[in-house]
């Protein structure tokens, strides 16, 4: 079964077996250590975008502080409004991309939460009507199940379309149209 390619059984890697050998995964994914798979979608000065690599839907993605922060209380007041900004663009960017009809979002902190990265990070899940993994029927058409390198190929390439200034420009004369 092809779906079972991208969604595996979590278990041996919460159980440490195939966990690359870094004392954080989400810090190496941010010091691009080469012992990670590279999942990331896009970066800022504070922050890092990846997919996550075991998906609850298509597009499943996390937002982290480049810095190993435990706890979501350690966030200075700069972070904390990247993180809401960051979250608001994942919005848009998954929208262009996979047109979800919601989203989860959330995070998992301590042990008895389910959380198996210390690492403080937020999920962003799209939600799709009648998921069935990454085989679902939206309105008739059927999502194909996406390799993760061409998900993240496509999601940098929005990721930067809707971070250039030509598109805030676009967007903002677009608003001032909309006003006349
Ligand atoms: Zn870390």
């Amino acid at each position: 079964m092809r779906h079972n390619l991208f969604v595996p059984n979590k278990m041996p890697y919460a159980k440490g077996k195939n966990r690359p050998d870094v004392p954080c995964i989400l810090c190496a994914i941010v010091e691009k250590n080469d012992k990670v798979q590279r999942l990331e979608v896009h970066r800022t000065e504070r922050f890092t975008i990846s997919l996550n690599l075991y998906p609850y839907s298509p597009g499943h993605l996390l937002i982290f502080p480049n810095r190993h922060v435990l706890d979501v209380r350690e966030l200075n007041q700069e972070e904390v409004c990247d993180l809401h900004e960051l979250q608001c663009l994942c919005f848009e960017v998954l929208t262009c991309a996979y047109q979800p009809r919601g989203y989860n979002v959330g995070y998992n902190m301590g042990d008895a939460s389910g959380a198996s990265i210390p690492h403080f990070h937020l999920h962003v899940v799209p939600r799709y009507p009648r998921e069935l993994g990454f085989m679902d029927v939206i309105g008739g058409a059927r999502i194909i199940i996406e390799d993760p390198n061409a998900t993240q190929e496509k999601l940098v390439q929005i990721f930067q379309e809707l971070t250039t200034d030509d598109h805030f420009s676009r967007k903002e004369k677009q608003n001032e149209q909309s006003r006349l």
